[in-house]
């Protein structure tokens, strides 16, 4: 029965469909979002254990730069959406690490930092990285007529070392690539130039802090934000657009429909064109541990921001065999940026470890009928992270006060996409198109991804595909 007509719905609200929502109510379009859970953030959003209150996806937002920085992303993305720069309240790094057993690599927010690292431990290479520098600024990475070329290729053009290379590559893949250890080079520039060019930063209050400033704005604009609304089916006629039905039982009709929730999950409830061709779902998935600890990582010796560890002469960024790859993560320490106040937001310590994860095999165990043994995994993982934050530098004298896990299947079960995937599917559509009429990607399978560049992404998508007219 159909009970409503708007002129847009955006499936999710993440980061990608609320930019999304705020873009197009700003234009007086009457939009929905539609959300399954009960509240917003997707892969970006938080949870309260007792009077504890924990982020889910942000270590750090990517892309920082000064407010008069105009012609950057972030910027660009504030000035779409109407929000004041200052309202982030950003604290940029300390300094970040990449760690090898070899060597570690020490970077700013400002590249001389990197440069200058890179000159002491690999000499020979320096001058290789400065014209690869060159080479990433004057790279126009968001042409959508770029070919597809593999960035170990290109880079190789530029940097000999092999050890090198694979330092370079481990924060940019973990922090983005939903292909295994390489990525597509205009990928590798968006990501070299979010990271290592532009650098990390964290608003006060953490995603909160993000997800208030975007809900009130849509608020403000008009925009309408349904709940626990699970889209349960897409539906066109004749390969054009007609609605949605939500939670099995309410349809809702609309001219255009964007979608947040990934490729293969869009299409597996598409109603008509039985024959899409499936899309890849990706293979990385990612467990964490959370520690809250009596004392703040700086009382124990590590004043580092985010440590990309790997203790193998080879970053392996792939789906490991294991429940999880027990030799590389990421490690974050966010007591650790430079808070205006010497005293940060936490009353205690907060370590996060990041693993590679493999999401069968977490599942076979949650599928089991014997929790004991998901548990009992749980607890390794744990116990592999302290063994890794002792391997960063941290001193053992700490109490953990409180501590958590989560694992694929949790990322799966809070926002439904298939194998617990961060990064999304293989297959992006770049241009945000389906082969149906009226229903556009926006999101991760777009391609655009992080909390900047899904932001960026619910913009461009709506400005290109529904906005057109409005905004000759
Ligand atoms: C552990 C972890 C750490 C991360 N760290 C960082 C970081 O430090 N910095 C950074 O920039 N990025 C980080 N990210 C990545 C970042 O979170 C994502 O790239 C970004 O949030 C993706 O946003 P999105 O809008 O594309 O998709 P999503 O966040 O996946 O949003 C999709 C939304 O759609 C909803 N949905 C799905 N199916 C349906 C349906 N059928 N009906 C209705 N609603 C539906 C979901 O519930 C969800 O809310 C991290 C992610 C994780 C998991």
């Amino acid at each position: 029965m159909s009970n409503q007509k708007v002129d847009c719905i955006i499936i999710g609200a993440g980061m990608s469909g609320l930019a999304a929502g705020i873009r197009l109510s700003m234009y007086n379009k009457k939009v929905l979002i539609l959300e399954k859970h009960s509240i917003s953030g997707g892969l970006n959003s938080y949870y309260a254990r007792g009077k504890r209150k924990f982020d889910v996806g942000l270590h750090a937002l990517t892309n920082f730069v000064s407010p008069s920085d105009r012609g950057k992303p972030f910027n660009k993305l504030m000035k779409q959406l109407r929000i004041p720069y200052e309202e982030f309240k950003l604290s940029q790094q300390n300094y970040s690490l990449i760690q090898f057993p070899e060597k570690t690599l020490k970077f700013t927010n400002e590249i001389n930092v990197l440069t200058e690292e890179i000159s002491r431990n690999f000499p020979h290479e320096v001058d290789g990285f400065i014209r690869l520098l060159e080479h990433i600024r004057n790279f126009d990475e968001v042409n959508l007529n770029n070919e597809t070329v593999m960035a170990k290729v290109v880079v190789g053009n530029f940097i000999k070392e092999k050890s090198l290379v694979e330092m370079i590559f481990c924060p940019l893949l973990i922090y983005g690539s939903a292909w295994e250890n390489d990525m597509d080079f205009s990928q590798f520039v968006i990501m070299f130039k979010s990271i290592f060019l532009e650098g990390f930063s964290r608003p006060e209050g953490g995603v909160r802090t993000i997800l208030d400033l975007l809900l009130k704005r849509l608020k403000v604009n008009g925009g309408e934000l349904k709940y626990r609304a699970e889209v349960t089916r897409i539906i066109s006629h004749n390969g054009k657009i007609f609605g949605v039905e939500i939670n099995h039982n309410e349809i809702i009709e609309c001219d255009q429909v964007l979608s947040s929730m990934g490729l293969p999950e869009t299409y597996g409830v598409v109603s008509e064109f039985e024959e899409l061709k499936k899309p890849q779902t990706g293979n990385l998935s990612f467990c964490e541990s959370i520690l809250v600890t009596d004392k703040k990582p700086r009382d124990l010796g590590i004043d580092a921001t985010i440590i990309f560890y790997n203790n193998r002469p080879e970053y392996l960024y792939q789906k490991p065999k294991t429940l999880f790859d027990t030799e590389s993560a990421v490690v974050c320490f966010p007591n650790n940026f430079k808070y205006d106040s010497f005293e940060d937001d936490y009353s205690e310590g907060v370590l996060r470890v990041t693993n590679i994860a493999n999401f069968e095999l977490w599942n076979e165990l949650k599928s089991s009928e014997d929790s004991y043994l998901y548990r009992e995994q749980k607890e390794n993982v744990f116990l592999n992270a302290q063994k890794i934050l002792k391997s960063c530098g941290l001193k053992s004298e700490y109490n953990v006060n409180f501590k958590d896990i989560f694992t694929p299947t949790t990322i799966k079960r809070y926002t439904q996409h298939f194998d617990g995937t961060v990064y999304g599917s293989t297959d992006k559509s770049r241009n945000g198109t389906t082969p149906i009429h009226g229903l556009y990607i926006c999101g991760t399978d777009q391609g655009f991804l992080g909390i900047v560049g899904s932001m960026l992404s619910g913009i461009s998508m709506a400005n290109l595909h529904v906005l057109q007219g409005d905004l000759k």
